[in-house]
């Protein structure tokens, strides 16, 4: 095959046939099916803030922002210029010298994590934050079994699906790591009977994302610090979805005032510019592992350009607020969602959420699938959650507007009237 400088060229200004074209001969023919269902045909092309330009220059309204990964709106101005400034210095590590933006990143994480919290190491991505996290686990309490909830969702790379709550995804792997078990979600009492000898790690989603938009009650949190503690079981807090200002405070447990062993963060982290993962723990998670620390390491994890990103995400995390923004933010939201929930009782069955992590749940799979298409057509992108098709979830730039607040309710309110009118009972 000869690849002509035409061809390359032309990827700038694909037409939608050719993409698709593409997807279907060397990704997946149903990936495409499935993108173009909920997008119908919109290649993505730029984005800013809160909005996302399509090939025709239409654009979309994005309130799913990448399940957590837009904190910051598409590339924030600040992060983008450290970004490009550390491009013409150093962008991956020699892996031989001292990498001075992963010290200091690490340090400014100890800063703001929970008390203990004082180490971390860095990879790629949530999943990347979890298999760490796993590895520190077994090495520090010398135990072999862990413990999640249902519904829970901790990444797709082996040891992150095997803790993972949700069968559809783990069955055609098995065998998986074990001894494994799942237990309800806000369920003490099931995790007392479920924290045996053997257990090395208690893993939660103080907010499960996609497990469909569950807050953890501040009484089960600190239940559960208690329980782990007595057991000499670490429990590792997944932040990589509800963590860092989302939930209106820098992370979910600090809602709680409790500090978990270890705690995994990724998503909104590389400030939507760049992909980095954090495994944060404390002394007595690390105890084996910070002597050991080339037991389990990562080429590109804690690299120069990401560090940099990650830093300035911070610093812009703390001087606009976005922690706070969330929850006003989020109670504008989360009030226009309620009303629109006692308009439409046929349709919604609850709605719920922390902060700028707010989900919308539906009687019926159907009325979810219909609500993300007709938004889309109306120019706001939301999403379901994985694990739970009939929750949509809201999931903003933490700075988003008033204005575009009420553009996305108003879009929700036109679709909830199109999906009765086509899917409902009659009112
Ligand atoms: C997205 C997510 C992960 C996995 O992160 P990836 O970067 O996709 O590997 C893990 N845990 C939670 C809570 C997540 O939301």
């Amino acid at each position: 095959m000869t690849i002509s400088t035409q061809n390359i060229l032309e990827l700038d200004t694909p037409t939608l046939e050719e993409i698709t074209r593409y997807y279907r001969d060397h990704i997946s023919p149903d990936l495409v099916r499935l993108l173009r269902l909920t997008g119908f045909g919109a290649l993505e092309m730029s984005a800013e803030g809160c909005w996302v330009v399509d090939q025709n220059g239409r654009r979309y309204l994005d309130f799913s922002g990448g399940y957590g990964v837009f904190s910051l709106g598409h590339r924030h101005p600040k992060v983008v210029a450290a970004v490009k400034d550390q491009l013409d210095k150093i962008a991956l590590s020699s892996r031989v010298f001292l990498n001075p933006l992963q010290a200091k990143l690490a340090h400014q994480l100890a800063k703001v994590c929970p008390e203990g919290l004082e180490y971390s190491f860095f990879s790629n991505s949530g999943t990347e934050a979890i298999e760490a996290s796993l590895k520190m686990a077994r090495l520090a309490t010398g135990r072999r079994a862990f413990v999640s909830t249902h519904g829970s969702y901790h990444g797709k790379t082996m040891g992150s699906l095997s803790v993972s709550g949700r069968e559809k995804y783990k069955e055609p792997f098995e065998p998986l790591i074990k001894p494994f078990q799942a237990v309800p979600f806000g369920d003490l009492e099931a995790l007392d009977a479920a924290l045996t000898e053997d257990v090395a790690a208690f893993l939660l989603e103080p907010i499960q994302g996609e497990g469909g938009i569950h807050v953890a009650a501040d009484e089960y949190l600190r239940g559960v610090r208690d329980l782990c503690t007595q057991r000499g079981v670490l429990w590792i807090a997944d932040e990589v979805q509800c963590g860092l200002c989302r939930s209106g405070r820098w992370f979910a447990v600090d809602w709680a005032g409790v500090s978990p062993d270890i705690m995994t963060l990724a998503k909104s982290l590389g400030g939507g510019v760049m992909p980095i993962g954090a495994t944060v723990f404390n002394s007595q998670a690390g105890k084996a592992y910070k002597g050991r620390p080339l037991l389990h390491t990562s080429t590109f994890g804690g690299n120069p350009l990401a560090c940099r990103a990650a830093l300035a995400s911070l610093e812009v995390m703390e001087n606009e607020n976005l922690a706070e923004n969330a929850c006003l933010s989020g109670q504008v939201l989360k009030e226009g969602l309620k009303r629109l929930a006692t308009s439409y009782p046929d349709l919604v069955r609850d709605v719920r959420g922390r902060g700028l992590m707010l989900g919308m749940e539906f009687h019926e799979d159907k009325y979810g699938g219909s609500l993300i298409f007709e938004m889309v057509k109306r120019d706001v992108i939301a999403v379901y959650t994985l694990n739970q098709p009939r929750v949509i979830r809201f999931e903003p730039p933490l700075n988003v507007g008033r204005e575009e607040i009420e553009t996305a309710l108003n879009a929700l309110q036109e679709s909830l009237a199109e999906t009765r009118r086509r899917l409902g009972k009659s009112e």
